[in-house]
C-alpha cells in the first residue's frame, strides 16, 4: 500500500519540492492566496506530476498550488497586509469571507434553483436541474484527493457552511428518484466521492441497487481521482472491494459510467494512471472524460489533442470540454469565448474521428450547458453561433441561436442577442443577468 500523503496550508513547506525551489516571496504568495482560496496536494501529485524544473510555467504546479494573481490586486493586498501585521485567525477569517463573498461563490442558482423540495422539505444533498440526470452529494464526499485551483465548488471547501450540498440519508435519494419516473441517470458528485472508503460509498450504490427502480439506467460517478490519485483503484486497502461493488452494479444491469476529470495530457502518463484505468475498465463499466479549458493549464489545442488521443488509447472516451465558470478566480484562468473556440476547432481537427466525442467549449450557465458552436457572418453581421447541450427546459436543446460577436466574452452574461433583438429566446422564461461596465484594472 502506497501511502496518501496530504498537504494544505498548515504543512506545505514540508514539501522537499517547495523549500528546494520556491522563493521565500512565492511561498508568501501561496499563503496568502491560500488563506481566501482552497489549497490542497498530495504526495502523487508532487512526486509524480509536476515537473519542479520549470515549476512557475507547470500545468499541475499551477493547477493545485494557489497562484499569486488568483486574487485581485486589491483583495490580495488586504491578505497579505493582514499576515504581516499578525492579524489574529479571527480578523484573518473576517477579511477572508469578505472576500470570498465578492467572488461570486454560488454561481448559476446552483443554491435557490437547483436544490428541490420533497415532501415539504429541501433535499440539500441533490441537485436536479436537466430532467434525465440528478445530482447527488454524498455527505462523506464533499472533499478531494486534491483542489484544483480554478474549481466552482470552492466555497464548500473553506466551510461556507450555508453552500455546503450534503446529504446523509440515501433513503431521501431513494424516495424521490421513486416519485421522478423520468430520471434515467443518478450522477455521485462532490467534492469526489471516491475519496469515501469503499465501506460508505458501497452503502450509497447498494441502496440504489436494492431500491430495484426500472427507470434507473445509468450511476455515473463524477471523479478526479484518476487524476489525483490513481491508488484508490490499485494499491489501497480497499480498492479491490470498490472494483467488486463496480462489477456487481454492471451484473445487475446499470451501465456504470465513471466519469473522469483530466486537465492536463501529463495525468495519463503514470503507470498508475494505466493500471487504474484498466482495473475500472475490467469490472464493464466504461471512462468518460472532462475537463475545463484553463489558462495557464491547457489553453492551447496540442494539450487537449494529445488528452483526447491518450484517452481514446486508454479505452475513455472524451465527453465535455467547458468553459471557466464565473466564480472564484475565473478573471485568472478564463479564456475568451473565441479563443476556447479555436483551441477546441484545431483540436478536434487534428484527431480520429474517434476522439472527436468531446462536447463543447461548453458553459454551464444559470439557464443550462450552452455550446459555443462557431463564429459566423450572416447578413453582414459577426455573430456567435450557440446551441444548449442542456437546458432547465428540456425543449430549448439542440436550437441555434445568435449572439453579437464579442471578442472579449468569457461569458454568457458578456453576450448580447444578435440582430438587434432585445432578448435571447429563453429570456422569456429565464432572464439574464447582464454584466454591468467592466471594473476599474489596477
Ligand atoms: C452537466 C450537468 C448534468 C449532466 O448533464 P449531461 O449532459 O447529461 O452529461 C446534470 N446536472 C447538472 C446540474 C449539470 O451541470
Ligand atoms: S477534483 Fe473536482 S471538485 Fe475537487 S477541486 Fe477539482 S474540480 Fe473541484
Amino acid at each position: 500500500m502506497e501511502k496518501y500523503q496530504s498537504y494544505a496550508l498548515r504543512n506545505f513547506r514540508e514539501i522537499p519540492q517547495v523549500m528546494e525551489h520556491l522563493t521565500e516571496e512565492e511561498q508568501f504568495d501561496i499563503e496568502v492566496v491560500g488563506h481566501v482560496l482552497p489549497f490542497k496536494t498530495n504526495n502523487y501529485v508532487v512526486d509524480q506530476l509536476i515537473n519542479w524544473n520549470h515549476y512557475q510555467t507547470d500545468p499541475i504546479f499551477i493547477l493545485t498550488f494557489p497562484q499569486k494573481h488568483m486574487l485581485k490586486p486589491a483583495h490580495y493586498r488586504e491578505m497579505a497586509e493582514a499576515l504581516r501585521s499578525d492579524a489574529s485567525k479571527a480578523e484573518l477569517k473576517m477579511i477572508a469571507n469578505k472576500i470570498r463573498i465578492e467572488l461570486n461563490p454560488h454561481p448559476a442558482g446552483q443554491l435557490e434553483k437547483n436544490v428541490p423540495e420533497f415532501e415539504g422539505a429541501r433535499l440539500t444533498g441533490i441537485q436536479h436541474k436537466y430532467r434525465e440526470t440528478m445530482l447527488f452529494f454524498p455527505s462523506q464526499g464533499q472533499t478531494c484527493h486534491a483542489y484544483c485551483t480554478f474549481c466552482f465548488r470552492w466555497p464548500q471547501f473553506v466551510g461556507l457552511n450555508d453552500l455546503k450540498f450534503a446529504m446523509r440519508d440515501t433513503e431521501y435519494m431513494v424516495k424521490y428518484l421513486r416519485a421522478n419516473p423520468h430520471i434515467s441517470d443518478v450522477l455521485f458528485t462532490g467534492g469526489d466521492p471516491m475519496i469515501m472508503k469503499t465501506k460508505v460509498f458501497s452503502t450509497y450504490i447498494n441502496a440504489l441497487l436494492d431500491a430495484n427502480l426500472p427507470h434507473l439506467k445509468t450511476i455515473r460517478i463524477g471523479s478526479k481521482a484518476l487524476g489525483y490519485w490513481p491508488q484508490r483503484f490499485t494499491k489501497d486497502e480497499d480498492a479491490d472491494e470498490l472494483l467488486r461493488l463496480f462489477e456487481k452494479a454492471v451484473k445487475k444491469g446499470v451501465h456504470l459510467a465513471f466519469m473522469a476529470h483530466f486537465n492536463h495530457p501529463r495525468e495519463l502518463r503514470t503507470a498508475e494512471v494505466k493500471l487504474a484505468a484498466e482495473r475500472i475498465l475490467n469490472t464493464g463499466a466504461v471512462i468518460r472524460t472532462q475537463s475545463p479549458v484553463m489558462r495557464n493549464i491547457n489553453d492551447n489545442s496540442d494539450a487537449w489533442a494529445l488528452m483526447w488521443q491518450r484517452q481514446v488509447e486508454m479505452g475513455m472516451t472524451p465527453y465535455y470540454f467547458f468553459l471557466a465558470r464565473d466564480t472564484g478566480a475565473q478573471h485568472f484562468f478564463a479564456v475568451t469565448l473565441e479563443n476556447a473556440w479555436q483551441i477546441y476547432r484545431n483540436a478536434y481537427q487534428r484527431v480520429s474521428g474517434l476522439a472527436r466525442t468531446a462536447r463543447g467549449p461548453s458553459m454551464s450557465a444559470g439557464p443550462g450547458k450552452i455550446q459555443i458552436l462557431g463564429i459566423s457572418e450572416i447578413m453582414g453581421e459577426k455573430v456567435f453561433v450557440l446551441s444548449f447541450l442542456q437546458g432547465r427546459n428540456p425543449d430549448w436543446v439542440g436550437r441555434p441561436f445568435h449572439a453579437e460577436y464579442n471578442p472579449g466574452a468569457i461569458w454568457l452574461n458578456d453576450l448580447r442577442p444578435a440582430f438587434g433583438k432585445e432578448k435571447f429566446f429563453f429570456e422569456k422564461e429565464y432572464p439574464l443577468t447582464r454584466k454591468p461596465a467592466p471594473l476599474e484594472v489596477e
